[in-house]
């Protein structure tokens, strides 16, 4: 049988969909070794006279891991605003 949906089932929905579009999702990379976020990626980049600026064209798999200076082996970790701010705290 289909449960109909009262007002304070619709609001609690939308309430809950708010929070999630709320709460922003970062991707961070922490070291499989040491857990450190200090990670640093081979990149080639040129330079873009208009911006300025450096312009990555790519990115390679090697990382590096300023937590244990050394080659690392990263989990990229998919993490809410918040928790981001208590990991860099
Ligand atoms: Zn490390």
């Amino acid at each position: 049988m289909e449960r109909r949906q009262s007002p304070a089932d619709i609001g609690a929905k939308n309430k809950a969909t708010q929070l999630m579009s709320n709460a922003e999702k970062k991707i961070i990379y922490i070291c499989k070794r040491c857990g450190s976020d200090q990670i640093t990626f081979d990149a080639t980049a040129y330079w873009d006279v208009e911006k300025q600026d450096f312009v990555l064209t790519s990115t390679q798999d090697a990382s590096w891991c300023g937590g244990c200076d050394g080659e690392a082996s990263v989990d990229e970790v998919e993490v809410e605003e918040k928790d981001f701010a208590e990991i860099t705290a």
